[in-house]
């Protein structure tokens, strides 16, 4: 698979990290369920232990069962209804666009990733949702009435890693579950983890800039300079090795985040373009052509070669 200006990715958390607080709290859990957003967490923690199930499973579920003892209205509009007024840190809603002008100037094709843990109808109703190729996160299954009435997707911590490998395959479907497990040497990868850049901020995002880092892509620790919490978080994360760069949330433009983003952009678009340059001398020795190729990296010779390879990869 080519493109014609090599594909590079900024993939972004969403509570934390492009808007303050958590998406239910605004709206949601005060006004419609009547409840203290404390004590909602609380009752989910307690279900998730109860149940020895995951947390997010909880939350949705306790969103759903407690709005329907409320005959709060469930469908996907209403949903959506609900994102369009959620809150975002300063500057976000233009920065979608400054940064696909600099990435065409730099002759790269950028694409913008949403992977939380929130509620996709939620994101989906946002205004700025028309700006991400994909947004991955925990999702309602509908009836036929077009009403919410369980999970159909949930996005842990750990989940929010395999939307990476989606992304660095160019596998995007969440249902797909064939496609992402094939075998696909690193070379021949789509987007290579070194043109990705994820932006998040607290406990759900460890283990994809864990990923990130460890891959040669860019894990950037986003905070809200409001919060002593939000930054301790920003803290621990580059003492634990888990981000290796860091700016406070505001997304104007000229912000250190948004210079920040114009390095990186700078930074993956000398190195996907030195890569196009790279001129390996052709092997006598060899029969077809050319079989050593950029970055040092082997081209498949056969299914055992490109197993290894990938094993290797992932
Ligand atoms: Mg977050």
């Amino acid at each position: 698979m080519t493109f014609e200006r090599p594909r590079v990715v900024f993939a972004y958390d969403f509570d934390g990290t492009l808007a303050p607080g958590n998406m239910q709290e605004h709206a949601f859990i005060p006004r419609e369920l009547g409840m203290a957003h404390e004590d909602f967490w609380a009752e989910v923690k307690l279900l998730a232990r109860a149940q020895r199930g995951d947390p997010i499973l909880a939350y949705m579920h306790l969103m759903l069962a407690k709005a329907r003892a409320k005959n709060v209205e469930l469908t996907e509009e209403s949903w959506k209804r609900r994102g369009a007024d959620l809150p975002l840190f300063p500057g976000v809603e233009g920065w979608f666009e400054r940064q696909n002008a600099r990435a065409a100037e730099l002759e790269l094709d950028l694409r913008h990733f949403i992977i939380s843990s929130g509620n996709r109808e939620l994101i989906e109703g946002s205004p700025i949702a028309h700006h991400f190729e994909k947004i991955y996160a925990s999702a309602f299954m509908f009836d036929e009435a077009g009403d919410a009435i369980g999970p159909a997707l949930a996005v842990n911590y750990t989940s929010k890693t395999q939307y990476l490998f989606r992304i660095n395959k160019w596998t995007l479907e969440e249902w797909d579950e064939v496609a992402i497990n094939k075998v696909l040497a690193k070379d021949d990868r789509p987007v290579p983890f070194d043109r990705i850049a994820f932006f998040g901020d607290g406990l759900t995002d460890i283990p994809t800039m864990r990923l990130v880092t460890d891959q040669g892509g860019a894990a950037v620790a986003v905070y809200n300079p409001d919060s002593a919490r939000s930054m301790a978080a920003a803290r621990e994360l580059r003492d634990d090795g888990r981000a290796h760069m860091a700016g406070p949330a505001d997304y104007t433009e000229n912000a250190p985040l948004d210079c920040l983003a114009q390095a990186l952009l700078t930074e993956m678009s000398a190195r996907a373009h030195a890569r196009n340059l790279v001129a390996w001398p052709t092997d006598p020795a060899r029969r077809s052509p050319s079989p050593l190729v950029g970055e040092g990296g082997l081209r498949r010779r056969s299914d055992e070669g490109a197993i290894a390879l990938a094993v290797q990869n992932i």
